[in-house]
């Protein structure tokens, strides 16, 4: 019977059960799409990475006898939709089933059950074979629980999946090591050179600018640094593994204007695109640790596989719990827009300046410029959270929604009232002078909340907390913040209020 099977463009999984058997009946399908590129303006790295990896997946198929049928951007048959492309590939080959891997968006499963429902030949969706949980596990999971923690599903997943246990009691007597994961970095603990793999990609590169794609950020250095195949993907793992993870939970949190990775993996490109599995990464984290275990300390692995098997699955299950609701929930009802430096990097706020930087330079931040730097002004700010999701989901190489929405919206923005964040991460200027080097090269006097050259992170954390009264003063993890709110001078605090207004008002003067 002859079978077409999709495979998207996140789905670049060579370990799937699909490809052990070439069979002369199936025939693969991969598009590059408008459908994709133009649902939110996204990076140039990622639009390059995404095409580069599906061509080489798609040349990798063919190399291995499979039969694939690829459209690029620019070709003639392409109707830049999945269901036009779909639909003319069934009637012109006499399709007789249709196959296709579970999508992690909902936009997609949407799509594609819709589709399916009004196809007059088989059809079977087939699992991911990539997270350690189903869809229907995360279900089960979240099933009528009055509180989501991610702590209590981590710890779960240690124990089903017997991942630093001994018995039935975390390895190290600890469940979790997040205490000693706050250092700053000093300079003093050196960082080795990165791993960058220089692909060559000007022939997408070309088609992007002939197919006229809007996109954002740069792409300077001309090659591709991040893996874009599953070989790539095991070096940049077998390099974290030997550099960087000895460092990685104590630096999780640091932050440093010469470093713009630190001891961060980088390998969440090729994660979302399932160049490799979550159980790849964990198994050969845990096997390098257990062969080097007198050189590296247990919170460094647990920091790290708690991101993996903890972060990485609970955030796909909220999304999953709670889509398609979440997509619109505004708990905060915040209304601002982005100020334009989010898109320059022009910005006085040095914090700012090195996040939005990253990002643009590299379509990269690691997680505490995310939440602590660019996702705390955006939330003291006070802007819609439509406009955050919009700017996280183009800007990161690895934004894909399931990941990116609940990241950005729940634990960032505190739009889901409390669901993933047990209360909102916001900072003043002290948090950051903490983990980070950037207010010692800032115009902005980290001490100060009032005049001019007052840092504007502290007016506007005070001002937050006054205007979110009604939503957050009966949270419990803020009765000591709003505490010491209501001790605050009256003048003091109109005084603060006022500046918060203008920093608000005119952003892009600071
Ligand atoms: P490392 O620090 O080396 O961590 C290892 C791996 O753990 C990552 O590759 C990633 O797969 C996983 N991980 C760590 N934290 C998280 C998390 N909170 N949620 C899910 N997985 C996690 N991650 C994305 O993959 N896509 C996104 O679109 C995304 N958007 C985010 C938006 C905001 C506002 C925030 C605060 C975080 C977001 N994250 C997102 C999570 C995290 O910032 C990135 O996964 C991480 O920075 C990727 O860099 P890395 O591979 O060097 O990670
Ligand atoms: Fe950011 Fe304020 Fe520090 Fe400047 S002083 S880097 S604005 S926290």
């Amino acid at each position: 019977m002859k079978t077409l099977r999709l495979i998207l463009g996140d789905q670049l999984n060579s370990k799937h059960s699909w490809f052990r058997t070439v069979d002369d009946e199936v025939t693969y399908a991969l598009f590059e799409m408008r459908q994709e590129t133009d649902y939110v303006r996204h990076h140039i790295q990622k639009v390059i990475g995404f095409f580069a990896a599906m061509r080489h997946f798609a040349e990798h198929l063919t190399s291995r006898g499979h039969q694939v049928i690829y459209y690029k951007i620019n070709d003639d048959k392409n109707d830049q939709d999945l269901v036009e492309n779909l639909k003319k590939i069934i009637s012109e080959k006499s399709i007789k089933r249709f196959e296709y891997i579970a999508p992690d968006e909902y936009r997609l499963d949407k799509q594609l059950t819709d589709f399916c429902s009004n196809l007059d030949i088989e059809t079977e969706c087939y699992s991911a074979e990539h997270f350690y949980t189903t869809r229907a596990e995360l279900a089960m999971f979240f099933k009528g629980k009055k509180q989501y923690l991610m702590e209590n599903f981590y710890r779960d997943m240690r124990r089903k999946h017997d991942i630093l246990m001994v018995g039935d009691q975390p390895e190290g007597g600890k469940w979790n090591y997040d205490k000693s994961n706050r250092n700053k970095w000093k300079g003093d603990t050196p960082i080795p050179p990165y791993k960058y793999f220089q692909n060559q990609v000007s022939e997408v590169v070309n088609d992007i600018e002939k197919a006229q794609i809007k996109t954002l950020g740069h792409f300077k250095t001309k090659t591709f640094n991040y893996p874009i195949l599953r070989d790539q993907a095991l070096d940049q793992l077998k390099y974290f593994c030997e550099h960087l993870l000895i460092h990685f939970g104590d630096y999780q949190d640091a932050m440093h204007t010469d470093q713009e990775f630190l001891f961060h993996s980088r390998l969440s490109f090729a994660m979302n695109l399932k160049l490799i599995s979550a159980q790849d990464v964990v198994k050969t984290v845990l096997n390098y640790y257990r062969k080097n275990s007198e050189n590296i300390d247990i919170s460094q692995v647990e920091g790290f596989i708690r991101q993996v098997i903890g972060w990485r699955e609970y955030m796909r299950g909220m999304y999953w719990a709670f889509m398609p609701e979440y997509k619109s929930l505004n708990t905060l009802e915040n209304t601002n827009t982005l100020p334009e430096f989010f898109w320059t990097g022009d910005t006085k706020m040095n914090c700012l300046k090195q996040a939005i930087t990253n990002s643009l330079d590299n379509g990269y931040a690691h997680h505490i410029q995310r939440l602590m730097i660019t996702g705390n002004y955006a939330l003291l700010t006070q802007i819609h959270p439509d406009e955050v999701d919009a700017w996280y989901l183009g800007i990161y190489i690895d934004a894909i929604e399931w990941v990116q929405l609940p990241n950005t919206r729940g634990m960032s923005q505190f739009a889901d009232g409390g669901k993933i964040a047990t209360k909102p991460y916001v900072s003043s200027g002290s948090y950051i002078h903490k983990m980070s080097n950037y207010c010692s090269g800032c115009q902005y006097n980290k001490t100060k909340k009032t005049g001019k050259d007052a840092c504007p992170f502290n007016s506007l954390y005070w001002n937050f907390l006054d205007d979110k009264r009604p939503q957050l003063e009966s949270n419990f993890r803020m009765k000591m913040m709003y505490s010491l709110l209501n001790k605050m001078d009256q003048k003091q605090l109109s005084e603060i209020k006022e500046k918060a207004k203008h920093i608000i008002e005119n952003p892009n003067e600071y």
